[in-house]
């Protein structure tokens, strides 16, 4: 059963425990945000909802948005488009490759339309000129940028973490930055937060981050970090290491992590408390943010590599 696009999600956070994180006297729980809808997983959802609504309110039957072919987010919308009563129109960077990965056919299952663009002219995804011939070509459509993060977004990841709490940490992804904005937005400012960045020159992300918490509150905030040192070769690299690591947590703590976001975040939290990074009576709360979608594909691409994650 779909969860209503204006309901406030029920999470739970999981401790989890870790002997050296009790010596160190550091509590890490994780916030399963990606249990929040079976298809539309983790800050996703929370990204798209605000736009859905908005969408409706304007009268749209249309979404389209951007992506590369082993997005989150077009699996995300395509499955939203479908739950909520949209159709869906994903743009795809770069040639159609046949038959199409897993990511792809399941939006298409789920009645997307794609139209995949050159790398070339995917580069003006975000041009005004661009825009409006694609939408004079394709018709009406409500319009979601890559990736998601509009004000839209960041109001959504506001209800992430739902009560304020006593955390010391907050731990999350970053990939645009819409996330993490919500995120900041509702917490108090001695909890300090920390964005794992997924790609390689990180830094580029603080700017970003002030750009959306701007826009949407007129907010710059200092209590935050982007980590920019476990991003394992860039976004979508891995490195057995990784891989590793996310195999031994999902036998460990049941808990299965995702090679682009969730798994660099883990590896990179308990790197850091490795380090000393916490001090003894830390309280961590880590954000599992979804993005399990894309193990299928990384397992494909990783094959030859011998690299491969466990789903059970
Ligand atoms: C998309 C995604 C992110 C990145 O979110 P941003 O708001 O773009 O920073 C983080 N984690 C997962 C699992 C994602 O799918």
């Amino acid at each position: 059963m779909s969860i209503e696009l204006a309901a406030i999600p029920q999470l739970r956070s999981q401790h989890i425990d870790i002997p050296f994180l009790a010596e160190l006297g550091t509590k890490l729980e994780i916030l399963r945000v990606d249990e929040v809808h079976p298809l539309i997983s983790g800050n996703k959802w929370y990204k798209l909802k605000y736009n859905l609504l908005q969408a409706r309110a304007e009268g749209h039957q249309r979404l389209l948005s951007f992506g590369g072919a082993f997005s989150n987010h077009i699996y995300a919308l395509a499955a939203a488009g479908k739950a909520y009563g949209f159709q869906t129109i994903g743009v795809i960077r770069g040639e159609k490759a046949e038959p199409l990965n897993a990511t792809l056919s399941f939006a298409e299952a789920q009645g997307m339309q794609l139209h995949f663009i050159s790398r070339e002219a995917y580069r003006h995804k975000a041009d005004y000129l661009f825009l409006q011939e694609l939408l004079q070509r394709l018709g009406p459509c409500y319009l979601i940028p890559e990736g998601g993060s509009n004000t839209l977004a960041v109001k959504g990841c506001c209800e992430i973490i739902a009560r304020p709490d006593d955390y010391d940490y907050i731990a999350c992804c970053v990939g645009t930055g819409g996330t993490l904005a919500g995120i900041l937005e509702k917490t108090q400012k001695r909890t300090k937060v920390l964005g794992f960045a997924a790609l390689k020159g990180g830094d580029f992300l603080y700017e970003e981050v002030n750009r959306l918490t701007s826009a949407f509150s007129g907010s710059i905030y200092d209590n935050y970090k982007i980590v920019t040192d476990y991003h394992f070769g860039g976004y979508a690299k891995a490195t057995p290491v990784l891989v590793g690591f996310i195999n031994d947590f999902k036998k460990e703590h049941k808990i299965l992590l995702d090679p682009i976001y969730t798994g660099k975040m883990m590896y990179g939290l308990l790197d850091m408390a490795k380090q000393g990074f916490f001090k003894s009576g830390s309280r961590i709360l880590a954000v599992h943010s979804g993005g399990l979608q894309g193990i299928s594909g990384f397992n494909e691409r990783y094959a030859k590599k011998n690299l491969q994650i466990f789903v059970d």
